[in-house]
């Protein structure tokens, strides 16, 4: 039987909104949205969040030179505002593409970057990369092929100023990247049943509880309980909590792992450094 080949995933940021270092949030970690999938030997960034900082660290230890995508799901603060601090992008002999479809006909995505980093926002703005960095506008719904083996299907996603979900197929297997995203209560959103069925794994915005949920139905965020549904609905085989709310501490955290796992078996919360591969059972992942 031929070996698989590497499709995995690491997390360097599972929250949202906002990044809360400190003693409560330190195991499941504080940093925001940015995940590294690794297919064979290629790498691929999703969000750009305060997560991007440490992996860019990390990147650095290897040897170079990059040639990477980033893709974002949107452009709300917390989901790119790690871009300016990664260190590959002052590298001249880097290359990286940054790709976002959830922007109107009249944006395009270096001008949200070029306004992330205008003053009196930021003192530099992004000529200070010295990496080749190409802007890709998509339309949420295409299909991207960022290398031979690799397709991306994409799709809308149900948020305020939009967002863009990512199922990734690699080597016969599928992870599905799904933040951050609404839902109506008691409805199921078939469009994206459809879009994630019969993936391997599927990370989903848990942002609240469904008991918090009616207090912020509108907020454009939904609850690992609905990531439990829909990972039925779809045949998911792994469901991925992610996304936490800053305050949900560790001790909160660790109650949703337990009551999460109880309701569907194999179903776990992001955590920082944690790294997961699509199809493969947990008992046989390094980390
Ligand atoms: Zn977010
Ligand atoms: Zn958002």
């Amino acid at each position: 039987m031929a070996e698989a080949m590497t499709f995995s995933v690491r997390f360097w940021g599972v929250r949202g909104s906002i990044a809360c270092p400190g003693g409560e949030t330190v195991r499941y970690g504080g940093n925001t949205s940015c995940i590294e999938v690794s297919c064979g030997t290629r790498r691929l960034i999703f969000d750009a969040g305060t997560g991007l900082r440490p992996l860019g660290e990390n990147m650095d230890a290897d040897t170079g030179p990059f040639d990477g995508d980033i893709f974002l799901t949107h452009t709300h603060f917390d989901h790119i505002c790690g871009l300016p601090f990664f260190r590959p992008f002052f590298a001249a002999e880097n290359g990286f593409r940054i790709w976002a479809g959830h922007l109107l006909p009249d944006q395009t995505l270096k001008t949200v970057i070029c306004q992330m980093m205008m003053a009196p926002l930021f003192p530099v703005p992004p000529e200070v990369f010295a990496a080749a960095i190409e802007y890709r506008d998509f339309t949420a719904g295409e299909t991207l092929q960022p290398a031979p083996d690799i397709l991306i299907r994409t799709m809308p996603l149900d948020h305020p100023d939009r967002a863009t979900g990512y199922r990734i197929e690699f080597d016969g297997r599928s992870l599905c990247y799904i933040t951050d995203t609404g839902h109506v209560a008691g409805q199921r959103d078939k469009a994206l049943v459809d879009f994630v069925s019969g993936a391997q794994m599927m990370i989903y915005d848990s942002t609240f509880t469904d008991e918090e949920f009616p207090q912020f139905s509108h907020f454009g965020h939904s609850t690992w309980q609905e990531g439990v549904r829909v990972a039925e609905a779809a045949n998911v085989e792994r469901l991925v909590i992610f996304h936490h709310d800053p305050s949900h501490d560790d001790a909160f955290m660790d109650t949703v792992a337990a009551e999460a796992a109880a309701v569907r078996a194999g179903t776990i919360v992001a955590r920082e450094g944690m790294e997961l591969s699509p199809g493969v059972p947990l008992h046989l992942e390094a980390g």
